[in-house]
């Protein structure tokens, strides 16, 4: 994998804030639609690794064109409070100067396409997935009597 620097803006904020543009997120994406991880209506303990593993992946990829940087952590409102633009944040080791924004294209080889796309297609992953469904099925299925349970259940 490599990370590629394709565009930069100052920033009024301390900290800097990355867009990535990864084949990876395509792939985890394509993983959540066919097995319906989008759907399902509790949060999945399965997509969270799959995106906790596709955050790794391009946090390392990240470190070595921010060699400088602290911390680089991903982050649903890292450009925008409402969610619209997620990225990684970076904290800089210096302190009291600005960040920046950049989009970063991530190089992936055709064989590590590979190699993830079977990391998630090809593993347990998918299985674990509808258990988790199953388990939340029976959850809901369990008769209650408090007004509590009435409302999840008409979600
Ligand atoms: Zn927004």
């Amino acid at each position: 994998m490599k990370a590629i620097i394709t565009q930069s803006e100052p920033s009024k904020r301390v900290r800097s804030v990355v867009y990535v543009n990864s084949v990876l997120n395509v792939i985890a994406n394509d993983f959540a639609v066919k097995n319906g991880i989008y759907i399902s209506l509790f949060k999945s303990k399965t997509w969270l690794k799959v995106c906790r593993l596709v955050n790794k992946m391009h946090v390392a990829s990240l470190r070595e064109i921010f060699p400088d940087a602290g911390s680089i952590t991903f982050s649903h409102t890292a450009g925008c409070q409402c969610g619209c633009s997620p990225g990684y944040v970076i904290k800089e080791e210096r302190p009291n100067c600005f960040g920046r924004y950049f989009w970063v294209d991530i190089e992936v080889s055709a064989e590590e396409e590979a190699d993830f796309k079977n990391k998630l297609f090809s593993s347990t992953l998918a299985k674990e997935f509808a258990d988790e469904k199953a388990a939340h099925a029976l959850k809901l299925a369990r008769p209650k009597d408090t007004s509590l349970s009435e409302t999840s259940l008409s979600h």
